[in-house]
């Protein structure tokens, strides 16, 4: 066992505060990461203040791990000491049922294990990678390409596969009209990757205050929302949009947007419930969908897609010491465009 610094949430309510976890040995599948960059994700947030239900304390986050192999277990042949590898929101799953069998282990029937807040084989509650060090099953760890720096990486783990995924499923590509609702941590991934896929972008932010960091991130156009012209404007205008904001926006008039046939897809998971009028999607047969970050096989080949393309996150590198505020500033929408704690700072 290997006890490790970390920061943790202790109740819903106060600010995270420096602890220590324990590891566990490293099995014959395990590998030993050490961990140098991990993401601050939305998500953490509305985890660790019990947005989506109670989580079971102390909560330690962060699933968008970039390191370093230190140690492997002795059945392990894909890794080595000294490789750089990743580690997204699962660090396991049943591995039997049809969605795991077909890659989609973020599917699975008898629930995936989360890389934090999660009951793990062992009984234990998994904790993530606001931390120095973290064990994982072999199957769940991945290759980060050696053209990608591993701070700019991390987001990839859990952003960038949040929107690969989709926009893959969807078809997002050359003479495809894409939207990206929000341009936030998974927003920005959301529009570099539709830009390499070939398809032409535009952002649907909140304000154009933004608009020039947009625009340089791939986009071809940036609209603000809170003008009222903007939903009139662009009415039928988009093959897909993605919907990443992290609070409740109105689905109806995001709807209006699509071409018909035309899908929104929703990957922000505010803690409010959505609702929508019927006639949104009758009319012109829209589809409204949902997804969950990706598989394991679907997040090494973006992993790989973003070696190969050269896309990174926009990252502004943080000490621990300022991940509570780090927090808030995601809740005021000022981050860009992706807070990443070094965690050699925790220690
Ligand atoms: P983030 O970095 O805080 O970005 C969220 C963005 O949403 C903001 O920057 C803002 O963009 C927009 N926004 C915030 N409040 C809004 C409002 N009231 N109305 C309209 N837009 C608003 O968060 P993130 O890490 O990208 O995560 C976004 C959401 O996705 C969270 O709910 C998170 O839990 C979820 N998520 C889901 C998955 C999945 O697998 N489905 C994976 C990761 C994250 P503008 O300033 O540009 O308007
Ligand atoms: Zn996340
Ligand atoms: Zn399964």
């Amino acid at each position: 066992m290997l006890t490790v610094p970390a920061y943790a949430a202790t109740s819903a309510t106060e600010p995270l505060t420096p602890t220590t976890v324990e590891r566990r040995d490293v099995g014959p599948h395990d590998v030993l990461i050490e961990i140098e960059y991990v993401g601050i994700c939305h998500s953490d947030i509305h985890n660790v203040r019990s947005e989506w239900g109670p989580a079971s304390y102390p909560v330690v986050p962060g699933h968008e791990i970039a390191g370093v192999v230190a140690q492997v277990g002795s059945e392990v042949t894909r890794y080595a000491v000294g490789d750089r590898v990743g580690v997204g929101c699962m660090v396991n799953s049943c591995r039997e049922c049809a969605p795991c069998l077909r890659g989609e282990e973020q599917y699975c029937l008898k629930g995936n294990t989360l890389t934090y807040g999660s009951i793990d084989k062992d009984g234990t509650l998994t904790q993530g990678g606001y931390s120095t060090h973290i064990v994982v099953d072999d199957d769940f760890v991945v290759r980060i390409p050696g053209a990608l720096a591993l701070d700019e990486a991390a987001p990839l783990l859990c952003a960038g596969i949040t929107t690969y995924s989709p926009l893959r499923r969807w078809g997002a590509g050359p003479g495809k009209k894409v939207a990206v609702v929000g341009l936030g941590g998974v927003g920005h991934m959301a529009v570099k990757i539709a830009h390499a896929l070939g398809a032409q972008v535009t952002v649907l932010s909140q304000s154009l205050k933004k608009k020039d960091d947009g625009l340089r991130l791939g986009a071809d156009h940036y609209v603000a929302t809170s003008a009222p012209a903007t939903f009139e404007q662009l009415v039928g205008a988009f093959d897909l949009i993605v919907n990443t904001a992290s609070a409740r926006v109105d689905l109806d008039s995001y709807l209006r947007l699509l071409k018909p046939g035309g899908v929104l897809i929703n990957v922000g998971a505010p803690p409010e419930s959505l609702s929508l009028d019927v006639f949104s999607l009758v009319m012109h047969g829209h589809i409204c969908a949902g997804s969950l970050i990706g598989g394991i096989g679907e997040t090494q080949e973006m992993l790989d897609f973003c070696g190969e393309h050269g896309i990174g996150a926009e990252v502004e590198i943080i000490p621990a010491a300022k991940i509570n505020e780090a927090f808030e500033r995601m809740i005021a929408s000022d981050v860009r465009y992706r807070f990443v704690i070094d965690t050699s700072t925790l220690v």
